[in-house]
Protein backbone atom coordinates (compact mmCIF):
# COMPACT_ATOMS: atom_id res chain seq x y z
CA UNK A 1 0.00 0.00 0.00
CA UNK A 2 2.93 2.26 1.02
CA UNK A 3 4.76 1.33 -1.94
CA UNK A 4 1.66 2.24 -4.25
CA UNK A 5 1.14 5.61 -2.61
CA UNK A 6 4.72 6.44 -3.58
CA UNK A 7 4.96 5.34 -6.98
CA UNK A 8 1.66 7.65 -7.25
CA UNK A 9 3.57 10.33 -5.65
CA UNK A 10 6.53 10.12 -8.06
CA UNK A 11 4.88 9.89 -11.10
CA UNK A 12 2.38 13.05 -9.56
CA UNK A 13 5.92 14.95 -9.04
CA UNK A 14 7.43 14.10 -12.12
CA UNK A 15 4.39 15.19 -14.44
CA UNK A 16 3.60 18.80 -12.11
CA UNK A 17 7.47 19.60 -13.10
CA UNK A 18 6.97 18.97 -16.62
CA UNK A 19 4.20 20.98 -16.73
CA UNK A 20 6.03 23.75 -15.37
CA UNK A 21 8.83 23.70 -17.94
CA UNK A 22 11.43 21.47 -15.98
CA UNK A 23 13.46 19.17 -18.08
CA UNK A 24 12.68 15.60 -16.20
CA UNK A 25 14.52 13.63 -18.63
CA UNK A 26 17.34 12.85 -16.40
CA UNK A 27 15.61 12.26 -13.71
CA UNK A 28 13.64 9.51 -15.47
CA UNK A 29 16.98 8.08 -16.30
CA UNK A 30 17.93 8.07 -13.12
CA UNK A 31 14.67 5.79 -12.02
CA UNK A 32 15.08 3.69 -14.96
CA UNK A 33 18.26 2.59 -13.83
CA UNK A 34 17.10 2.01 -10.36
CA UNK A 35 14.77 -0.31 -11.38
CA UNK A 36 17.55 -2.39 -13.28
CA UNK A 37 19.55 -2.51 -10.10
CA UNK A 38 16.34 -3.63 -8.17
CA UNK A 39 15.51 -6.19 -10.62
CA UNK A 40 18.70 -7.61 -11.12
CA UNK A 41 18.96 -7.99 -7.58
CA UNK A 42 15.94 -9.74 -7.10
CA UNK A 43 16.31 -12.36 -10.02
CA UNK A 44 19.57 -12.90 -8.13
CA UNK A 45 18.04 -14.13 -5.21
CA UNK A 46 15.51 -15.78 -6.79
CA UNK A 47 18.35 -17.70 -9.01
CA UNK A 48 17.28 -21.19 -8.01
CA UNK A 49 20.25 -22.61 -9.22
CA UNK A 50 22.43 -20.44 -8.41
CA UNK A 51 21.92 -20.54 -4.35
CA UNK A 52 20.87 -24.33 -4.31
CA UNK A 53 23.77 -26.32 -3.25
CA UNK A 54 22.50 -29.89 -4.71
CA UNK A 55 24.83 -32.60 -4.40
CA UNK A 56 24.60 -32.94 -7.88
CA UNK A 57 23.93 -36.13 -9.77
CA UNK A 58 26.19 -38.77 -9.18
CA UNK A 59 26.54 -42.63 -9.57
CA UNK A 60 27.35 -43.18 -5.51
CA UNK A 61 30.24 -45.88 -4.88
CA UNK A 62 28.89 -46.53 -1.03
CA UNK A 63 27.72 -49.83 -0.75
CA UNK A 64 25.85 -51.77 1.67
CA UNK A 65 29.07 -53.27 2.93
CA UNK A 66 30.35 -50.18 3.05
CA UNK A 67 28.09 -49.80 6.19
CA UNK A 68 28.62 -51.34 9.52
CA UNK A 69 26.07 -52.48 11.67
CA UNK A 70 22.05 -51.46 10.86
CA UNK A 71 21.16 -54.74 9.89
CA UNK A 72 17.57 -54.37 10.51
CA UNK A 73 17.47 -51.18 8.55
CA UNK A 74 19.87 -52.39 5.85
CA UNK A 75 17.42 -55.41 5.18
CA UNK A 76 14.06 -53.75 5.58
CA UNK A 77 15.57 -50.98 2.85
CA UNK A 78 17.32 -53.67 0.55
CA UNK A 79 13.66 -55.37 0.85
CA UNK A 80 11.65 -51.86 -0.05
CA UNK A 81 14.29 -51.36 -3.20
CA UNK A 82 12.71 -54.52 -4.69
CA UNK A 83 10.26 -52.43 -6.03
CA UNK A 84 12.57 -50.25 -8.00
CA UNK A 85 14.66 -53.13 -9.21
CA UNK A 86 11.36 -54.88 -10.23
CA UNK A 87 9.54 -52.59 -12.57
CA UNK A 88 8.26 -55.07 -14.95
CA UNK A 89 6.86 -57.51 -11.79
CA UNK A 90 5.34 -54.63 -10.60
CA UNK A 91 3.36 -53.44 -12.93
CA UNK A 92 2.30 -56.95 -13.89
CA UNK A 93 0.77 -57.31 -10.38
CA UNK A 94 -0.27 -54.50 -10.60
CA UNK A 95 1.72 -52.82 -7.59
CA UNK A 96 1.65 -49.03 -6.87
CA UNK A 97 5.41 -47.98 -7.14
CA UNK A 98 6.80 -47.28 -3.85
CA UNK A 99 7.58 -43.45 -3.78
CA UNK A 100 9.55 -42.39 -0.88
CA UNK A 101 11.48 -44.05 2.03
CA UNK A 102 11.60 -41.84 5.27
CA UNK A 103 15.07 -43.07 7.56
CA UNK A 104 14.65 -41.54 10.55
CA UNK A 105 16.83 -41.83 13.21
CA UNK A 106 19.36 -40.09 15.63
CA UNK A 107 22.65 -37.47 14.06
CA UNK A 108 25.72 -39.46 12.31
CA UNK A 109 23.83 -43.14 11.88
CA UNK A 110 24.03 -43.51 8.80
CA UNK A 111 20.99 -42.00 7.14
CA UNK A 112 23.02 -40.09 4.00
CA UNK A 113 25.39 -43.86 3.61
CA UNK A 114 22.37 -45.59 3.51
CA UNK A 115 20.60 -43.76 0.82
CA UNK A 116 24.10 -43.72 -1.21
CA UNK A 117 23.68 -47.85 -0.95
CA UNK A 118 20.53 -47.48 -2.02
CA UNK A 119 21.17 -45.39 -5.18
CA UNK A 120 24.23 -47.61 -5.93
CA UNK A 121 22.16 -50.85 -4.91
CA UNK A 122 19.43 -50.16 -7.68
CA UNK A 123 21.59 -48.66 -10.07
CA UNK A 124 20.61 -44.83 -9.90
CA UNK A 125 21.78 -41.34 -10.19
CA UNK A 126 21.88 -40.25 -6.83
CA UNK A 127 20.88 -36.48 -5.80
CA UNK A 128 21.36 -34.90 -2.27
CA UNK A 129 19.29 -31.77 -1.30
CA UNK A 130 19.05 -30.68 2.75
CA UNK A 131 15.22 -29.24 3.57
CA UNK A 132 16.82 -25.96 4.46
CA UNK A 133 17.99 -25.17 1.25
CA UNK A 134 13.97 -25.14 -0.06
CA UNK A 135 13.01 -22.59 2.57
CA UNK A 136 13.53 -19.05 1.75
CA UNK A 137 12.00 -15.60 2.70
CA UNK A 138 10.42 -15.43 -0.91
CA UNK A 139 7.02 -17.06 -1.44
CA UNK A 140 7.37 -19.56 -4.29
CA UNK A 141 11.16 -20.25 -4.52
CA UNK A 142 11.38 -23.45 -2.59
CA UNK A 143 8.32 -25.12 -4.71
CA UNK A 144 10.32 -23.53 -7.59
CA UNK A 145 13.84 -25.81 -6.55
CA UNK A 146 11.61 -28.59 -5.84
CA UNK A 147 10.30 -28.78 -9.50
CA UNK A 148 13.97 -28.27 -10.38
CA UNK A 149 15.58 -31.06 -8.43
CA UNK A 150 12.66 -33.31 -9.85
CA UNK A 151 13.51 -32.06 -13.32
CA UNK A 152 17.58 -32.22 -12.86
CA UNK A 153 16.89 -35.88 -11.63
CA UNK A 154 15.18 -36.88 -14.92
CA UNK A 155 17.60 -35.35 -17.09
CA UNK A 156 20.53 -36.45 -15.47
CA UNK A 157 19.33 -40.04 -15.38
CA UNK A 158 18.75 -40.06 -18.97
CA UNK A 159 22.64 -38.57 -19.29
CA UNK A 160 23.60 -41.74 -18.27
CA UNK A 161 21.30 -43.74 -19.41
CA UNK A 162 19.71 -44.89 -16.21
CA UNK A 163 16.34 -45.54 -15.73
CA UNK A 164 15.89 -44.62 -12.04
CA UNK A 165 16.87 -41.90 -9.97
CA UNK A 166 17.36 -41.68 -5.99
CA UNK A 167 16.43 -37.85 -4.82
CA UNK A 168 17.56 -37.82 -1.35
CA UNK A 169 16.51 -35.05 1.17
CA UNK A 170 18.33 -34.96 4.51
CA UNK A 171 16.55 -32.66 7.31
CA UNK A 172 12.97 -33.23 5.80
CA UNK A 173 11.37 -31.82 8.61
CA UNK A 174 12.52 -28.32 8.06
CA UNK A 175 10.49 -28.45 4.39
CA UNK A 176 8.04 -30.99 5.52
CA UNK A 177 6.74 -29.51 9.20
CA UNK A 178 3.42 -29.31 10.14
CA UNK A 179 1.50 -27.03 7.55
CA UNK A 180 0.45 -23.77 8.85
CA UNK A 181 3.29 -24.05 12.04
CA UNK A 182 5.73 -21.69 10.50
CA UNK A 183 5.95 -17.48 10.32
CA UNK A 184 6.31 -17.52 6.72
CA UNK A 185 3.81 -20.52 6.79
CA UNK A 186 2.88 -19.26 3.05
CA UNK A 187 6.40 -20.01 1.49
CA UNK A 188 6.66 -23.56 3.62
CA UNK A 189 3.20 -24.68 2.59
CA UNK A 190 3.88 -24.19 -0.92
CA UNK A 191 7.13 -25.94 -0.88
CA UNK A 192 5.62 -29.20 0.76
CA UNK A 193 2.47 -29.15 -1.78
CA UNK A 194 4.63 -29.01 -4.63
CA UNK A 195 6.95 -31.74 -2.96
CA UNK A 196 3.80 -33.45 -3.06
CA UNK A 197 2.34 -32.74 -6.09
CA UNK A 198 5.45 -34.18 -7.82
CA UNK A 199 5.38 -37.24 -5.82
CA UNK A 200 1.76 -38.24 -6.70
CA UNK A 201 2.79 -37.69 -10.16
CA UNK A 202 5.62 -40.14 -10.21
CA UNK A 203 4.34 -43.42 -12.47
CA UNK A 204 5.96 -46.85 -12.94
CA UNK A 205 5.63 -45.91 -16.75
CA UNK A 206 7.95 -42.84 -16.95
CA UNK A 207 11.57 -43.64 -18.17
CA UNK A 208 13.33 -42.39 -15.62
CA UNK A 209 11.43 -43.95 -12.24
CA UNK A 210 12.21 -41.86 -9.41
CA UNK A 211 12.46 -42.56 -5.66
CA UNK A 212 12.12 -40.22 -3.21
CA UNK A 213 14.42 -40.89 0.11
CA UNK A 214 14.49 -38.30 3.12
CA UNK A 215 15.67 -38.44 6.86
CA UNK A 216 14.91 -36.49 9.92
CA UNK A 217 16.38 -36.64 13.64
CA UNK A 218 12.87 -35.28 14.23
CA UNK A 219 9.60 -37.86 12.73
CA UNK A 220 7.21 -35.98 15.23
CA UNK A 221 7.34 -32.76 13.28
CA UNK A 222 6.53 -34.01 9.91
CA UNK A 223 3.18 -33.28 8.51
CA UNK A 224 0.98 -36.30 8.14
CA UNK A 225 0.30 -35.80 4.92
CA UNK A 226 3.77 -36.56 3.90
CA UNK A 227 3.34 -40.13 5.77
CA UNK A 228 0.14 -41.16 3.88
CA UNK A 229 0.23 -44.22 1.73
CA UNK A 230 1.24 -43.48 -1.52
CA UNK A 231 3.51 -41.05 -0.40
CA UNK A 232 7.05 -41.88 2.16
CA UNK A 233 4.98 -44.97 2.74
CA UNK A 234 8.14 -47.09 3.88
CA UNK A 235 9.74 -45.63 7.04
CA UNK A 236 13.23 -47.38 8.35
CA UNK A 237 14.52 -46.87 11.96
CA UNK A 238 17.79 -46.40 11.60
CA UNK A 239 19.26 -46.63 15.53
CA UNK A 240 22.31 -45.68 17.31
CA UNK A 241 24.78 -49.05 16.85
CA UNK A 242 24.36 -51.59 19.52
CA UNK A 243 27.98 -53.50 20.27
CA UNK A 244 28.37 -55.60 17.39
CA UNK A 245 27.44 -52.85 15.38
CA UNK A 246 29.62 -50.54 16.92
CA UNK A 247 32.50 -53.13 16.60
CA UNK A 248 31.46 -53.40 12.94
CA UNK A 249 32.06 -49.59 12.21
CA UNK A 250 35.22 -49.60 14.08
CA UNK A 251 36.85 -52.96 11.94
CA UNK A 252 35.06 -50.49 8.52
CA UNK A 253 37.11 -47.37 9.52
CA UNK A 254 40.43 -49.08 11.06
CA UNK A 255 40.61 -51.11 7.31
CA UNK A 256 43.66 -48.26 6.40
CA UNK A 257 45.05 -47.88 9.43
CA UNK A 258 48.16 -49.92 11.04
CA UNK A 259 47.16 -51.49 14.05
CA UNK A 260 49.02 -52.39 17.15
CA UNK A 261 48.70 -56.15 17.97
CA UNK A 262 47.46 -54.87 21.20
CA UNK A 263 44.28 -53.33 19.68
CA UNK A 264 41.50 -54.50 20.69
CA UNK A 265 38.03 -53.41 18.70
CA UNK A 266 35.49 -55.77 20.73
CA UNK A 267 36.53 -53.91 23.76
CA UNK A 268 36.52 -50.43 22.19
CA UNK A 269 33.10 -51.02 21.17
CA UNK A 270 31.90 -52.20 24.91
CA UNK A 271 33.56 -48.66 25.99
CA UNK A 272 31.70 -46.48 23.11
CA UNK A 273 28.41 -47.50 24.00
CA UNK A 274 26.01 -44.49 22.81
CA UNK A 275 27.74 -43.36 20.27
CA UNK A 276 26.96 -43.07 16.53
CA UNK A 277 28.63 -44.12 13.37
CA UNK A 278 30.08 -40.55 13.14
CA UNK A 279 31.26 -40.74 16.31
CA UNK A 280 33.25 -43.65 16.25
CA UNK A 281 34.85 -42.80 12.61
CA UNK A 282 35.96 -39.65 14.37
CA UNK A 283 37.44 -42.09 17.29
CA UNK A 284 39.26 -43.88 14.76
CA UNK A 285 40.36 -40.90 12.62
CA UNK A 286 41.90 -39.19 16.64
CA UNK A 287 43.37 -42.44 17.39
CA UNK A 288 45.49 -41.99 14.43
CA UNK A 289 46.29 -38.33 14.73
CA UNK A 290 47.61 -39.31 18.10
CA UNK A 291 49.82 -41.64 17.18
CA UNK A 292 51.51 -38.81 14.65
CA UNK A 293 51.46 -36.47 16.82
CA UNK A 294 53.80 -39.23 18.87
CA UNK A 295 55.67 -39.91 15.51
CA UNK A 296 54.41 -43.60 16.11
CA UNK A 297 54.46 -46.05 12.99
CA UNK A 298 51.15 -48.06 14.37
CA UNK A 299 47.77 -47.05 16.50
CA UNK A 300 47.56 -48.60 19.77
CA UNK A 301 45.06 -49.41 21.96
CA UNK A 302 46.47 -46.48 24.47
CA UNK A 303 45.68 -43.85 21.19
CA UNK A 304 41.75 -45.77 20.86
CA UNK A 305 41.22 -45.05 24.76
CA UNK A 306 43.13 -41.47 24.40
CA UNK A 307 40.54 -40.81 21.33
CA UNK A 308 37.23 -41.84 22.99
CA UNK A 309 38.20 -39.31 26.20
CA UNK A 310 38.73 -36.92 23.03
CA UNK A 311 35.58 -37.55 21.45
CA UNK A 312 33.26 -37.64 24.78
CA UNK A 313 34.75 -34.81 26.54
CA UNK A 314 37.03 -32.68 24.21
CA UNK A 315 40.42 -32.02 23.68
CA UNK A 316 43.14 -32.60 26.49
CA UNK A 317 43.40 -28.75 28.21
CA UNK A 318 46.54 -27.33 28.77
CA UNK A 319 44.72 -25.63 32.31
CA UNK A 320 46.97 -25.94 35.84
CA UNK A 321 44.76 -26.18 38.55
CA UNK A 322 46.33 -25.16 41.98
CA UNK A 323 47.38 -28.14 44.28
CA UNK A 324 44.75 -27.92 46.72
CA UNK A 325 42.48 -27.89 43.65
CA UNK A 326 43.76 -30.86 41.62
CA UNK A 327 43.64 -32.63 44.96
CA UNK A 328 39.79 -31.96 45.61
CA UNK A 329 39.51 -33.32 42.12
CA UNK A 330 41.16 -36.68 43.03
CA UNK A 331 38.98 -36.78 45.92
CA UNK A 332 35.77 -36.25 43.62
CA UNK A 333 36.73 -38.70 40.84
CA UNK A 334 37.97 -41.30 43.50
CA UNK A 335 34.80 -41.25 44.96
CA UNK A 336 32.91 -41.84 41.83
CA UNK A 337 35.66 -44.82 41.06
CA UNK A 338 35.52 -46.52 44.46
CA UNK A 339 31.69 -46.34 44.82
CA UNK A 340 30.79 -47.08 41.09
CA UNK A 341 32.93 -50.76 41.49
CA UNK A 342 31.66 -51.00 44.74
CA UNK A 343 28.12 -50.84 43.52
CA UNK A 344 28.89 -52.43 40.02
CA UNK A 345 31.67 -54.72 39.98
CA UNK A 346 34.25 -54.19 36.92
CA UNK A 347 32.11 -51.44 35.76
CA UNK A 348 35.04 -48.54 36.11
CA UNK A 349 36.96 -47.98 32.77
CA UNK A 350 39.69 -45.30 33.55
CA UNK A 351 39.69 -42.34 35.82
CA UNK A 352 41.45 -39.20 34.99
CA UNK A 353 42.12 -35.84 36.49
CA UNK A 354 43.51 -34.52 33.03
CA UNK A 355 40.78 -31.19 32.31
CA UNK A 356 39.38 -31.83 29.05
CA UNK A 357 36.35 -30.08 27.20
CA UNK A 358 33.98 -28.90 30.03
CA UNK A 359 35.40 -31.48 32.76
CA UNK A 360 38.14 -31.25 35.00
CA UNK A 361 38.29 -34.92 35.53
CA UNK A 362 36.44 -37.79 34.78
CA UNK A 363 35.68 -41.64 35.53
CA UNK A 364 35.01 -43.46 32.12
CA UNK A 365 32.54 -46.59 32.71
CA UNK A 366 31.86 -49.36 30.35
CA UNK A 367 28.77 -51.12 30.83
CA UNK A 368 29.03 -54.72 30.28
CA UNK A 369 26.48 -54.77 27.58
CA UNK A 370 24.27 -52.47 26.00
CA UNK A 371 21.49 -51.82 28.59
CA UNK A 372 17.78 -51.55 27.18
CA UNK A 373 15.88 -52.17 30.35
CA UNK A 374 17.27 -50.96 33.81
CA UNK A 375 16.15 -52.44 36.94
CA UNK A 376 15.38 -50.93 40.25
CA UNK A 377 18.47 -51.35 42.01
CA UNK A 378 20.86 -50.27 38.55
CA UNK A 379 18.75 -47.33 38.73
CA UNK A 380 19.57 -46.89 42.38
CA UNK A 381 23.35 -48.07 42.04
CA UNK A 382 23.71 -45.32 39.16
CA UNK A 383 22.35 -42.37 41.38
CA UNK A 384 24.90 -43.46 44.15
CA UNK A 385 27.89 -42.91 41.69
CA UNK A 386 26.47 -39.35 40.59
CA UNK A 387 26.16 -38.81 44.57
CA UNK A 388 29.60 -40.38 45.49
CA UNK A 389 31.93 -37.45 44.24
CA UNK A 390 30.83 -34.74 46.60
CA UNK A 391 30.17 -37.24 49.17
CA UNK A 392 34.07 -37.90 48.85
CA UNK A 393 34.64 -34.36 49.28
CA UNK A 394 32.38 -33.77 52.18
CA UNK A 395 33.74 -36.55 54.19
CA UNK A 396 37.11 -36.59 53.30
CA UNK A 397 37.43 -32.90 52.55
CA UNK A 398 35.75 -31.42 55.23
CA UNK A 399 33.39 -29.23 52.51
CA UNK A 400 31.83 -29.63 49.32
CA UNK A 401 32.36 -27.32 46.48
CA UNK A 402 30.39 -26.31 43.50
CA UNK A 403 32.09 -29.11 40.82
CA UNK A 404 29.03 -31.60 41.62
CA UNK A 405 26.43 -29.73 39.73
CA UNK A 406 26.06 -31.45 36.80
CA UNK A 407 26.11 -34.93 38.76
CA UNK A 408 23.17 -33.45 40.65
CA UNK A 409 21.46 -32.89 37.64
CA UNK A 410 22.08 -36.43 36.39
CA UNK A 411 20.92 -38.07 40.09
CA UNK A 412 17.77 -35.88 39.71
CA UNK A 413 17.15 -36.74 36.41
CA UNK A 414 17.40 -40.70 37.15
CA UNK A 415 15.14 -40.66 40.10
CA UNK A 416 12.29 -38.30 38.38
CA UNK A 417 12.38 -41.33 35.68
CA UNK A 418 11.78 -43.38 38.43
CA UNK A 419 9.29 -41.47 39.87
CA UNK A 420 7.16 -41.71 36.49
CA UNK A 421 8.17 -45.30 35.47
CA UNK A 422 5.77 -45.96 38.68
CA UNK A 423 9.18 -47.14 40.37
CA UNK A 424 9.00 -45.27 43.05
CA UNK A 425 6.76 -45.54 46.54
CA UNK A 426 3.89 -43.58 44.82
CA UNK A 427 3.59 -47.16 42.95
CA UNK A 428 2.30 -46.39 39.51
CA UNK A 429 1.63 -42.87 38.72
CA UNK A 430 0.15 -40.48 35.62
CA UNK A 431 2.68 -37.86 35.13
CA UNK A 432 0.13 -35.15 34.39
CA UNK A 433 -1.52 -35.97 37.29
CA UNK A 434 1.64 -35.46 39.70
CA UNK A 435 1.60 -31.73 41.37
CA UNK A 436 5.30 -30.49 41.06
CA UNK A 437 4.87 -30.44 45.17
CA UNK A 438 4.41 -34.48 44.94
CA UNK A 439 7.12 -35.24 42.84
CA UNK A 440 9.66 -33.16 44.52
CA UNK A 441 9.45 -34.49 47.58
CA UNK A 442 9.30 -38.28 46.14
CA UNK A 443 12.68 -37.38 43.78
CA UNK A 444 14.08 -35.94 46.83
CA UNK A 445 13.26 -39.07 49.14
CA UNK A 446 14.73 -41.47 46.38
CA UNK A 447 18.09 -39.30 46.36
CA UNK A 448 17.99 -39.22 50.46
CA UNK A 449 18.06 -43.27 50.31
CA UNK A 450 20.69 -42.86 47.75
CA UNK A 451 22.68 -40.34 49.73
CA UNK A 452 22.73 -42.54 53.01
CA UNK A 453 24.48 -45.87 51.70
CA UNK A 454 26.96 -43.23 50.07
CA UNK A 455 27.72 -41.62 53.06
CA UNK A 456 28.31 -45.32 54.90
CA UNK A 457 30.08 -46.40 51.62
CA UNK A 458 32.73 -43.34 51.77
CA UNK A 459 33.40 -43.85 55.34
CA UNK A 460 34.09 -47.43 55.10
CA UNK A 461 36.78 -46.83 52.02
CA UNK A 462 37.95 -43.85 53.30
CA UNK A 463 41.62 -45.50 53.21
CA UNK A 464 41.28 -46.80 49.63
CA UNK A 465 40.13 -43.38 48.54
CA UNK A 466 42.86 -41.63 50.23
CA UNK A 467 45.42 -44.22 48.34
CA UNK A 468 43.57 -43.59 45.00
CA UNK A 469 43.70 -40.12 45.30
CA UNK A 470 47.76 -40.01 45.97
CA UNK A 471 48.43 -42.22 43.46
CA UNK A 472 46.30 -40.20 40.60
CA UNK A 473 47.83 -36.76 41.97
CA UNK A 474 50.87 -38.80 41.24
CA UNK A 475 49.69 -40.24 37.43
CA UNK A 476 46.94 -38.40 36.41
CA UNK A 477 45.11 -41.09 34.69
CA UNK A 478 44.73 -44.59 35.64
CA UNK A 479 43.33 -47.93 34.51
CA UNK A 480 40.14 -49.63 36.02
CA UNK A 481 41.95 -52.54 37.06
CA UNK A 482 44.49 -50.44 39.48
CA UNK A 483 40.81 -49.14 41.32
CA UNK A 484 39.65 -52.90 41.55
CA UNK A 485 43.24 -53.81 43.15
CA UNK A 486 42.15 -50.77 45.82
CA UNK A 487 38.68 -51.70 46.55
CA UNK A 488 39.19 -55.70 46.66
P1 LIG B 1 22.71 -36.66 10.01
O1 LIG B 1 21.39 -37.06 10.60
O2 LIG B 1 23.50 -35.81 10.95
O3 LIG B 1 22.63 -36.13 8.63
P2 LIG B 1 23.38 -39.32 9.11
O4 LIG B 1 22.56 -40.27 9.90
O5 LIG B 1 22.93 -39.00 7.73
O6 LIG B 1 23.61 -37.99 9.94
P3 LIG B 1 25.81 -40.07 7.85
O7 LIG B 1 26.02 -38.72 7.23
O8 LIG B 1 25.33 -41.16 6.98
O9 LIG B 1 24.84 -39.89 9.08
O10 LIG B 1 27.13 -40.54 8.58
C1 LIG B 1 28.18 -39.64 8.92
C2 LIG B 1 29.48 -40.38 8.91
O11 LIG B 1 29.52 -41.29 10.02
C3 LIG B 1 29.69 -41.24 7.69
O12 LIG B 1 30.35 -40.55 6.68
C4 LIG B 1 30.54 -42.38 8.22
O13 LIG B 1 31.91 -42.03 8.23
C5 LIG B 1 30.11 -42.52 9.64
N1 LIG B 1 29.07 -43.56 9.83
C6 LIG B 1 27.84 -43.38 10.36
N2 LIG B 1 27.18 -44.54 10.43
C7 LIG B 1 27.99 -45.48 9.94
C8 LIG B 1 27.88 -46.89 9.75
N3 LIG B 1 26.76 -47.55 10.12
N4 LIG B 1 28.92 -47.55 9.21
C9 LIG B 1 30.04 -46.89 8.86
N5 LIG B 1 30.22 -45.57 9.02
C10 LIG B 1 29.22 -44.86 9.56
Amino acid sequence: MVKEIGVGAAVAVLVFLGINGVDVWPLLLLLGLGIVVFATGLMNRLNVGQSRKVEVGVRSSVSFQDIGGQNTAKNELMEALEFVLRPDDMERLGIRPLKGILLTGPPGTGKTLLAKAAANYTDSIFLAASGSEFVEMYAGVGAQRVRQLFREARQIARKENLNSAIIFIDEIEVMAGRRGQHQSHLEYDQTLNQLLVEMDGMSTQEDVRILVMAATNRADLIDPALLRPGRFDRTVRVDLPDRMGREAILLLHTKNKPLAKDVNLGQIAVETFGFSGAHLESVCNEAAILALREDATIVTQGHFKSAIDKVLLGEKLDRHLRREELYRVAIHEGGHAIIGELVNPGSVSSITIAPRGMALGFVRQAPDDDRLLQTVSELKADIAVCLAGSTAERILLGEQSTGASSDFEKAWDIARRMVTSGLSSLGVVQEEALSPEVLYQTVQEIIRDSQELVDELVTSHQSSLLELAALLMEQETLPGERVRELVA
